[in-house]
């Protein structure tokens, strides 16, 4: 057998420090390794070349396709087996004026709901029956008041709890405590809500539509969801402008006791360029830049840690169990893992797509249609069918990232998402193990 080193092999330097680090998500090894432990190897590979071929870094070429095979094989078997995220949309109405709204002048469907709410639950009853899922409702802001709206929510609560299924809700929170009752007919699985800072902060960047403050209000909410012990997932959307806010949000959360509440998580959310959104794109963060700046917050203000617990695709997980995470083939569930439906009867691939004009894949109401070639389309995405991603050598990290982002960027469908999958693990890996080495 001839071996040599696999294409899978992920390496770069820890971030802030002398080390390296060697990751093989296919062989599932990964190593930080001494400046002097690097150099030897960059120097002399064949002196390691047993232990490289031990723990897959080195390979027969043959037996690695095999294994990339049989990988897979599972992720598919995996991802029918998941669990349907499936988003409902019944208003693109907002009260909030937030400056990244990227849905702002989407078309706003009519509030007469009965038959429309009816004709979705019928659709996935059949079109999705035996799997899995859960519905979650979307916006615009799904918590909007008004008697008809109200009505058409608990039509859609109700088709929930009639059928068992779980109810998620992504809100921005300003009406959370008057529609809670409301939600709570349905088994609730996450209440999803944003904060971008502290009031001042926040108030300036999530204004109420003709002005004033929302904060202390969505601050009730949230108590009162986490007083009724119901998941919240706190989100925060994050750029240049507001990111010392994360440290100040992070010590309010842990001084009002909700990082210690056990069914409080939260969400960093990247402020980043989607349609028609944000007029000035100086305060965006590029992806490293984002990573960066919360791991060096993090080592200055302690709450951070405790307020939230970054991925870096992966150094957490690794972290945390010991191991790394399974290969990522695709990391865009569109028409897999997750559907988009909304009020004026139309079926999107997800939430980044819904409500936009030319990506509705057909209709639910008042007939059912479907583009199948489409939806095919956006089922083939992945690292096997995108061709920049087949030899790309972070492919199994990265998953060929958002389809939505990707054709932004490139100005064409089926395009890759590029993430610098390696720098991000090299700060993730000296956030997690540097106090270790
Ligand atoms: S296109 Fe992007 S936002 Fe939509 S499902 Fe894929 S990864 Fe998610
Ligand atoms: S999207 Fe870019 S970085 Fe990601 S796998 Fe494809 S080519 Fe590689």
């Amino acid at each position: 057998m001839r071996t040599r080193p696999s294409k899978y092999n992920i390496s770069g330097k820890l971030w802030g420090t002398d080390h390296h680090f060697l990751m093989n998500v296919l062989s599932g090894s990964a190593d930080i390794l001494t400046r002097e432990e690097h150099e030897a190897l960059e120097s002399d590979p064949e002196a390691a070349r047993d232990l490289m071929e031990e723990k897959g870094y080195w390979v027969d070429p043959e037996a690695e396709k095999k294994t990339f095979r049989a990988q897979y094989l599972e992720f598919s078997a995996a991802r029918e087996r998941e669990e349907l995220q499936i988003f409902y949309t019944p208003t693109y109405a907002c009260n909030f004026a937030c400056g990244y709204c990227f849905q702002s002048d989407y078309a706003h469907p009519s509030e007469r709901h009965d038959a429309v709410v009816t004709a979705f639950f019928d659709y996935i009853d059949k079109a999705f029956q035996g799997r899995r899922k859960y519905i979650t409702l979307f916006g615009g802001e799904p918590l909007m008041p008004g008697e008809a709206h109200r009505a058409h929510i608990a039509a859609v609560v109700d088709g929930c709890r009639e059928r068992g299924l779980e109810l998620a809700v992504v809100t921005n929170g300003y009406h959370l405590l008057d529609a809670i009752d409301l939600l709570a007919r349905a088994r609730i699985k996450e209440i999803q809500v944003t904060l971008d800072g502290l009031a001042e902060a926040h108030d300036s960047r999530r204004p109420l539509k003709g002005g004033g403050s929302s904060f202390d209000t969505i601050v009730m909410g949230v108590d009162a969801v986490l007083a009724r012990d119901l998941p919240l997932n706190l989100r925060m959307v994050v750029d240049r402008e507001n990111i010392d806010e994360l440290g100040k949000l992070a010590h309010f959360a842990v001084e009002r006791g909700w990082t210690s509440h056990p069914r409080f998580k939260t969400q960093l959310g990247r402020n980043y360029n989607l349609h028609n959104c944000q007029a000035s794109q100086g305060h965006l963060y590029d992806r490293l830049e984002l990573a960066k700046a919360i791991a060096e917050l993090a080592k200055r203000v302690p709450e951070v840690a405790k307020f939230h617990r970054a991925s870096f695709h992966g150094a957490r997980y690794l972290f945390d169990n010991g191991e790394l995470p399974d290969p990522t083939f695709d990391a865009c569930p569109a028409c897999k893992s997750e559907w988009a439906f909304d009020a004026s009867g139309r079926i999107f691939p997800c939430t980044a797509t819904v409500g936009v004009f030319g990506e509705e894949l057909g209709r639910f109401h008042p007939t059912v249609e479907l583009n199948e070639e489409r939806i095919a389309q956006w089922q083939d995405r992945s690292i096997l069918t995108l061709p920049q991603c087949k030899d790309c050598e972070v492919n199994l990290v990265c998953g060929g990232g958002c389809e939505a982002i990707g054709r932004q960027q490139h100005g064409a469908e089926w395009s890759p998402d590029c993430r610098p999958v390696a720098d991000i693990l090299g700060v993730g890996l000296a956030q997690y193990f540097v106090d270790d080495l």
